[in-house]
């Protein structure tokens, strides 16, 4: 049974929401009316730097602060949208010198620090594809991107050269170019200093007008189920990327807006890097990692009002206790949503108990480049789901037949979640790999390998991956039902649930937990936790057993790693671990 539903609380700060009616907007959108709400370029051309800075340079915004940076330590640094743009303009002049042509690929590889902002976005400007890389990753993966998208240059730190590219990246024939940001104490040879380079550029750039369908953006997906893929993404998204934030996240030029994501990963770029400038927002950016003490304390000192996080660094505020919290003044907030995994309804309620707002899921990938389904302001959330469509985008949930698809009426049955197309901000490709793309779609629609389920009032509730799902006793059972039954245990952190062969059931159910500090991995509290999924689900769902584990296997970017439970449950071969948060660098 769904539970209740919550409506959320009233807009605080006196703004306006700009999704006041979802109804009518369901009917009214258009995508052209969202293409124009943006400035566009003469002759139906467009660049997305143009949308997230030239655009605002005739109006107050170019006063106001597009970035606060939060250095490791010291003061913040405020940098307005002209100051931006003019370090954006002296990047893509760099390029222009360097002979970069449009199309040309850019990597970036680099923490959170001011240049990677002007490097994607001068990077655009001068037509190049930019790819974010996360700096954590290892020599491996980040050489396996390399050959996959033969970037012309890359734009890194010293430190992170010297760490993990310069052993093999003088043998990569396509790399032509190294750009070092920040700091540079002693320039690496083959190797520029972008900050000496960009000083001697000018800060005026005519930003490149793009065909919308010409490639903007190359991003690989997280690789939680196995080698990640090169998705491509044109500039035309720059139109899913702007209204998906106004609609979804509520961006206002008020907000103060921190989105946690790292700028390696796709959320990191569409919402950490895009769409709050083009809606004309100032955008925190923290250098650090996550640290629940400092992440309070910004939240307090820079007067956040829009947060977007993920459910790994929910999971991680929750084990920290809601005192903490408690100890810091968070009114400025009014609103927070979360994404990248499935959001357990506790967090939701935890989040309404304790940071007195609750959050809001929302759902895409790395293929659809933006958001597609959402607990949009202003609609009562209904907690443990992804929330609704957003305009303009129609989802089916829909199963597979011997000549094609079809779609699931009955709200009741699971199925797998499908995208109408196209949309603006839908990849083009993977790179390299046509077929596998192809095989992404029937007729008109996006197939997204993910299980669903749309309820009568249109609410969508994720099951869980296709491979993740578990088949036992001829029920069909997502894991993250199960995990989310499991998190209400209040000694338990994390929790991953995977399918075990058994000859009489097909499969049954299998849950690895992680506990919050205080709790020992006793039989008692096994116990405890099996009584608790028996009782809540059923004997037919619940977990057989369950194991405690320190942590759960995650990939760099937070997501529980299933497949790798189940391989090492099963003592399969572990396929590709070089997502895997901790594995080898
Ligand atoms: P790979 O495709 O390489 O296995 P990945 O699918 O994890 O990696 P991403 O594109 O970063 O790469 O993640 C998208 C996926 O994350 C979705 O398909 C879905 O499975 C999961 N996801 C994202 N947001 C949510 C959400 N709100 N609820 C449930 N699942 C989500
Ligand atoms: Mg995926």
């Amino acid at each position: 049974m769904a539970p209740p539903a919550h409506r959320t609380t009233a807009p605080r700060g006196g703004l306006l929401r700009n999704l006041p009616d979802y109804e009518a907007a369901r009917t009214t959108f258009t995508w052209n009316q969202a293409r124009a709400e943006l400035a566009g370029m003469p002759g139906g051309r467009i660049n997305i730097a143009y949308e997230a800075l030239d655009r605002h340079l005739d109006s107050p915004t170019a006063h106001r602060t597009a970035i606060r940076y939060l250095p490791r330590e010291g003061d913040p640094v405020d940098i307005s949208y002209r100051k931006l743009a003019e370090r954006a303009n002296r990047f893509a002049n760099v390029l222009a010198e360097l002979g970069l042509q449009p199309g040309d690929g850019v990597y970036c590889l680099a923490h959170r620090m001011p240049d990677l902002y002007a490097a994607a976005l001068g990077t655009l400007k001068h037509g190049c594809v930019f790819t974010p890389l996360f700096s954590a990753f290892g020599p491996e993966p980040i050489r396996s991107r390399v050959e996959i998208g033969q970037p012309v240059a890359i734009v890194t730190t010293e430190r992170l050269y010297r760490r993990k590219l310069a052993q093999w990246i003088r043998g990569t024939p396509s790399v032509r170019h190294v750009l070092l940001i920040g700091p540079v104490e002693d320039t690496p040879p083959d190797t520029l200093n972008a900050a000496q380079a960009m000083a001697a550029q000018s800060p005026e750039y005519a930003t490149r007008p793009m065909d919308p369908e010409d490639r903007a953006l190359l991003h690989f997906t997280s690789g939680t189920t196995g080698k990640p893929k090169g998705a491509i993404h044109v500039h035309e998204a720059v139109v899913a990327h702007h209204i998906t934030g106004k609609l979804a996240l509520d961006l206002h030029p008020e907000d103060i807006y921190w989105c946690t994501a790292d700028p390696g990963w796709v959320t990191g770029t569409s919402y950490g890097i895009i769409s709050p400038l083009t809606n004309g927002t100032t955008m925190v950016v923290d250098e650090e990692e996550f640290d629940a003490e400092r992440w309070y304390r910004i939240l307090q000192d820079q007067r956040v009002t829009v947060w977007y996080t993920a459910p790994t660094a929910i999971r991680m505020l929750m084990k920290h206790g809601p005192e903490l919290a408690r100890k810091h003044d968070l009114s400025s907030l009014r609103f927070l949503s979360s994404v990248g995994e499935p959001l357990n309804p506790e967090a939701v309620h935890w989040g309404r108990d304790t940071l007195g707002l609750p959050f809001h899921d929302n759902w895409w990938q790395t293929e659809t480049g933006g958001i597609m389904i959402a607990n949009f302001p202003g609609m009562p959330i209904k907690p443990g789901s992804m929330g609704r469509a957003v305009p303009g985008i129609e989802t089916a949930v829909i199963r597979h037949t011997d000549d094609g698809i079809e779609r699931i009426e009955d709200p009741a049955e699971t199925g797998e979640l499908a995208l109408k197309t196209p949309w603006p901000s839908m990849f083009r490709g993977y790179l390299n790999e046509e077929e596998r793309y192809r095989k992404c779609f029937v007729g008109n629609w996006y197939l997204t390998g993910d299980l669903a389920r749309c309820d009568e009032d249109g609410y969508l509730w994720f099951i869980g991956r296709a491979d993740d799902v578990i088949k036992s006793s001829g029920h069909l059972i997502g894991p993250f039902e199960v995990e989310s039954v499991l998190m209400e245990h209040p000694a338990v952190a994390e929790a991953g649930v995977i399918g075990i062969p058994d000859e009489v059931a097909g499969e049954t159910v299998k849950a690895f937990v992680s506990l919050k500090p205080g709790f020992e991995p006793e039989d008692v509290l096994m116990k405890e936790i099996l009584a608790l999924a028996r009782k809540r689900l059923g004997p037919a769902v619940a977990p057989r057993q369950v194991a405690f584990r320190d942590r759960l296997p995650s990939t760099r970017s937070g997501k529980i790693m299933r497949r790798l439970l189940r391989a090492r449950e099963l003592g399969l071969p572990e396929g590709d671990t070089s997502t895997l948060e901790g594995g080898k660098e």
